[in-house]
Order: C-alpha cells, then sequence, then structure tokens
C-alpha cells in the first residue's frame, strides 16, 4: 500500500494483534480500497479514525462448561467481539465451529460493519461463536452447550445493544435453545434481542432464505450489467447450508442448471442438475452428509477431496467458509469461461484469486455486499419485533429485493465515483467505510 497513513494503521494490526491471519486478510482488504478516500479526507487521519475503526469497542471471551450425554464435563471456549457501534446496535451472528478462535471472530465481527451499513437499516457490527462442534452431538448436549453459552452471553447483549443471530452451526434449533435460556434470565420476552427466530414465535419469513436468495438477486443484477441473466447459465455452488441451499433454489427458480454443491468431506455433481428436494433432506432433515446424494441419484458422482472450482461452470457461488477459492481455481474458472462470482460465505476468495478474477473480467460480488441479504432480513426481523408485527413471505421478499439492487447501486456508483467502474470490492468497502467514518466523525472521539 503506498499511502503512509494506512501503512502505519496496518503495521500496527499486525504488531498489536499477531497470529489472527484472517483479521489482517480482512482488515488489508479493506485498507487497500481507502487510499483515495484518505486522501479525499484528510479530516480522518486527524481524529485516527482509522486507528479507532480496527479496534474493535469491546471483546468478551467466556468459558463454556456443559455436561456431555455420558456425564462428563466439557469446556468450550466462547468469543463476542462487538465491533463498531457507530450505526447502530452490534449485529452479526454467532459460529459455532472447531475452528473457532478470536482472529476468525474478528475477521468475521470487522467484515460485519460495513455488511451492515450496506444494508442501510441502522446496525451496527459484531460477531461471536465458539469452538464448540454441534456435529454428532445430540439435541440434549446442543441444548446444554447453549443454555451454558447463554448464561454468560445474556450479561453482554439486549435488543438495543447487541444482537447476534446465527452463523455456520448456528440455526434455527440452536437460536431456540438460546432465546430460551435468555427469556428466562432476563424475565422477559425480549424477541428483538436475538434474530433466526422460529416463524411462530417472532422470527421472521423469508429471514431463512434470504442470503441464499440475496445472494442470486445481487449476482442477477450484477449479470444485468452485461445484458445477462441466470437463465441458461450453469453454476457451481460450495457448500450445502442454509446459504448453498437457497441459492441454489433461487438460481434454479431464474432458469439456470446448477450442477454441482459440496461440503467439508468432498463434492457432488450432477449434469441434470441438483435435486433440491434431495438435499434438503439429507441436510436439513437427516443432518447428513452430502456424499448421501450420490448414493440416491444415479446421475450424480461424488468426489472426495479435490476442488469443487474444477467443475465447470459460468457462474460460481463460494458458500461454505472463507478462503475456499485460491489462485489456482481463479485460474480453472477463468480456463471454463465463468462470467461471475458472487460470495455467499464471509471472505470465501483468496486475495490474489480475488485480484486474478478481475483482472481477466469477471464480475466480482464480494461477499460484504453480495451475502448481506442475510444480515438485512435480520433487521427487518427487528421491525417486526419492534411492532409486534409479523410480514407475509411475499412482501418480506420484496423488500430484501429492494434492498439487494441498493446495494448493487450503492457499490457501482461509489466505484464509478472513484473511477473504479465495475470494480464492486471497491465499491463495497468504499460506501460501507464513508457511511461508518461520517457517523463516527459525527459522534465525537468514543
Ligand atoms: N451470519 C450472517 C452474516 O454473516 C447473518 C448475521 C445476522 O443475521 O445477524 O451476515
Amino acid at each position: 500500500m503506498s499511502n503512509s497513513y494506512i501503512d502505519s494503521v496496518y503495521e500496527q494490526v499486525l504488531t498489536r494483534n499477531p497470529g489472527e491471519k484472517e483479521f489482517h486478510q480482512a482488515v488489508h482488504e479493506v485498507l487497500e480500497s481507502l487510499e483515495p478516500v484518505v486522501e479525499r479526507h484528510p479530516e480522518y487521519e486527524e481524529v485516527a479514525l482509522l486507528e479507532r475503526l480496527v479496534e474493535p469497542e469491546r471483546q468478551v471471551i467466556f468459558r463454556v462448561p456443559w455436561v456431555d450425554d455420558h456425564g462428563r464435563v466439557q469446556i468450550n471456549r466462547a468469543y463476542r467481539v462487538q465491533f463498531n457501534s457507530a450505526l447502530g446496535p452490534y449485529k452479526g451472528g454467532l459460529r459455532f465451529h472447531p475452528s473457532v478462535n478470536r482472529g476468525i471472530i474478528k475477521f468475521l465481527g470487522f467484515e460485519q460493519i460495513f455488511k451492515n451499513a450496506l444494508t442501510g437499516l441502522g446496525i451496527g457490527g459484531g460477531k461471536g461463536g465458539s469452538d464448540f462442534d454441534p456435529h454428532g452431538k445430540s439435541d440434549n448436549e446442543v441444548m446444554r452447550f447453549c443454555q451454558s453459552f447463554m448464561t454468560e452471553l445474556s450479561r453482554h447483549i439486549g435488543e438495543s445493544t447487541d444482537v447476534p443471530a446465527g452463523d455456520i452451526g448456528v440455526g434455527g434449533r440452536e437460536i431456540g435453545y438460546m432465546f430460551g435460556q435468555y427469556k428466562r434470565l432476563a424475565n422477559a420476552y425480549e424477541a428483538g434481542v436475538l434474530t433466526g427466530k422460529g416463524v411462530g414465535w417472532g422470527g421472521s419469513l423469508a429471514r431463512t432464505e434470504a442470503t441464499g436468495y440475496g445472494l442470486v438477486m445481487f449476482t442477477e443484477r450484477m449479470l444485468t450489467t452485461r445484458q445477462q441473466s441466470f437463465d441458461g447459465q450453469r453454476v457451481v455452488v460450495s457448500g450445502s447450508g442454509n446459504v448453498a441451499i437457497y441459492a441454489i433454489q433461487k438460481a434454479q427458480e431464474l432458469g439456470a442448471t446448477v450442477v454441482a454443491c459440496s461440503d467439508s468431506a468432498g463434492y457432488v455433481v450432477d449434469e441434470d442438475g441438483l435435486d433440491l428436494d434431495l438435499i434438503r433432506e439429507i441436510k436439513e432433515l437427516r443432518r447428513g452428509r452430502i456424499s448421501e446424494y450420490a448414493s440416491a441419484k444415479p446421475s450424480a458422482r461424488y468426489v472426495v477431496g479435490g476442488s469443487i472450482w474444477d467443475v465447470p461452470c459460468t457462474v460460481a457461488l463460494p458458500s461454505a467458509t472463507q478462503n475456499e477459492l485460491n489462485l489456482l481455481d481463479a485460474k480453472t474458472l477463468v480456463k471454463n469461461g465463468v462470467v461471475a462470482v458472487a460470495e455467499g460465505a464471509n471472505m470465501p476468495t483468496e486475495p490474489d484469486a480475488t485480484d486474478f478474477l478481475k483482472e481477466n473480467g469477471v464480475l466480482f460480488g464480494p461477499g460484504k455486499a453480495a451475502n448481506a441479504g442475510g444480515v438485512a432480513t435480520s433487521a427487518l426481523e427487528m421491525q417486526q419485533n419492534a411492532r409486534r408485527d409479523q410480514w407475509t413471505f411475499d412482501h418480506t421478499a420484496e423488500r430484501l429485493q429492494q434492498i439487494m439492487d441498493s446495494i448493487h447501486d450503492r457499490c457501482a456508483e461509489t466505484a464509478d465515483d472513484y473511477d473504479h467502474p465495475g470494480d464492486y470490492v471497491f465499491g463495497a468497502n468504499v460506501a460501507g467505510f464513508t457511511q461508518v467514518a461520517d457517523a463516527m466523525l459525527a459522534q465525537g472521539i468514543i
């Protein structure tokens, strides 16, 4: 980076947060976009705005003891990073996965600040989670873990303070157990303290579908700028969780053929187009593995290990986890004629892979913008909770469509304004940053 202010901030991030490589990566990507912005706005440096932006407002790390089905005491470590509240209460998911550590939660929390700003719905950025692995645990074990986790977390959250939701490993079941425990401790039915709740008890219709649907809506709008659409595209979606499943559904609805998806063990290819009902039965009902798809479908093959990006496609939607698409994958995608790549997961594309795709004229939708539909619909859930109201599916999906269109256009316009036409990474970083920075300026040195 060639700006001395930005360089010195990044150096500080490296020395003050040793070993947190995903956090370094996320900060680097944003700071890289900000050179022309700090040059246009010298007032940011005068109030140490970037130095404050990269330092979370508050970080909580706590022990979660629970008893497993064999009567053994288990200990997990949990985090809540309340990164930035310039625009509203901290908002962001909880991730339960063995890979969770402080650096992972900080990278996710940092990204969340800009993503949430882009929604335009008045939400700050935060993230949390634990190294607890829900896979292979009984419902009762998951419940005991969630109750213990919430016993501590409840001191730090609240509907105007910090509003957690789901992420990898945290879905409707976990949110239910956590909400039950929160309600008991607070002695109040504070519906807006968590989002992703069940539809019968304060949850929003279309929240489950929102991240995947929003991803496809955003991608469709990028394709429109090149007079294209999803109709007739050959799509590969990595992952097979909540984001992937509803991205597949929406892409199919718009006329695409989705030929592959994956889990952490391998991927399936079905040249006939994936059978979504079967995937949902395996993943949502049975909590099973994607290999079961190939056992049930003669037209499908299952590949262990390897890279799902070897499967030729014109649209790629990485929706599994961070750093799942590397430079080699990007080269394969370009060789196979990919037109658009959009991130359903948070930071799934490695930085040199992103650069390669952009240099080769591929439409690239960064997660901050492309997957913002999930958290945006969480904000819509908070609106419904505040008014004790429940909107219809169609009304909520319509709001989501408007929000995704406006995020797309804001990114594109910001990129144009700074003479980076078509660069959605730059547009998302700068548009999100500017809104947060101006709010921070107005609110003084805090
Ligand atoms: N975990 C999701 C995200 O990465 C959703 C967060 C939320 O709904 O608060 O944006």
